[in-house]
């Protein structure tokens, strides 16, 4: 399974780097070269950074502080203080530098930047509260989004992987219901 960037913002699309977090919890960033590949292939990130095992903790020790923050938004507690300390300090160094060129806009910044603009995201999302932060729908998928739908209706962190495969489940649940019955 490769990376997702379904979430509607970097902080929950890092938090969603482990996948399954209840029931069968699986950790996609396991070395610094998977963390290298993530910033590569977030879009609001540099292109290119290098990362070795202490950045790899300081993402790691970023990711959960958000989850612990997210998760205390989205059950309308109050933010866990050992949490804020780690997002605010992540989000001290200065972000990615931006240039825009007719290629359109180019990012630049080392990992220590990358992920100073993943905490900043985070801290202007977890401010502000008139925008919905939801657990998707599908209990094994664990995964949080932005609901920017009208009306913030939406269920499901996509469609694709998880919409889909809920209904499906519950077609088979009810072919299965009238065959026994
Ligand atoms: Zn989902």
């Amino acid at each position: 399974m490769g990376f997702a960037f379904v979430s509607g913002s970097p902080a929950l699309d890092l938090i969603a780097t482990v996948e399954s977090r209840r029931h069968a919890p699986e950790d996609l960033l396991a070395t610094p070269a998977d963390l290298e590949r993530w910033v590569q292939e977030c879009d609001e990130l540099p292109d290119r950074v290098t990362a070795g095992a202490a950045d790899l903790d300081s993402g790691v020790r970023l990711r959960e502080a958000l989850h612990r923050l997210a998760l205390d938004r989205v059950e309308g507690r109050r933010f866990t203080p050992a949490g804020l300390v780690v997002v605010n300090r992540a989000a001290a160094p200065p972000p990615p530098t931006v240039e825009l060129s007719d290629a359109g806009l180019r990012l630049s910044g080392d990992l220590r930047a990358a992920l100073a603009q993943v905490a900043r995201g985070g801290i202007a999302l977890l401010a502000d509260r008139g925008t919905p932060v939801k657990e998707c729908g599908r209990p094994a998928c664990t995964r949080l989004y932005v609901d920017r739908s009208r009306g913030a209706r939406r269920t499901w962190c996509g469609m694709d992987a998880c919409g889909n495969r809920v209904k499906a489940a519950a077609y088979r649940a009810r072919k299965q219901g009238e065959v026994t019955r």
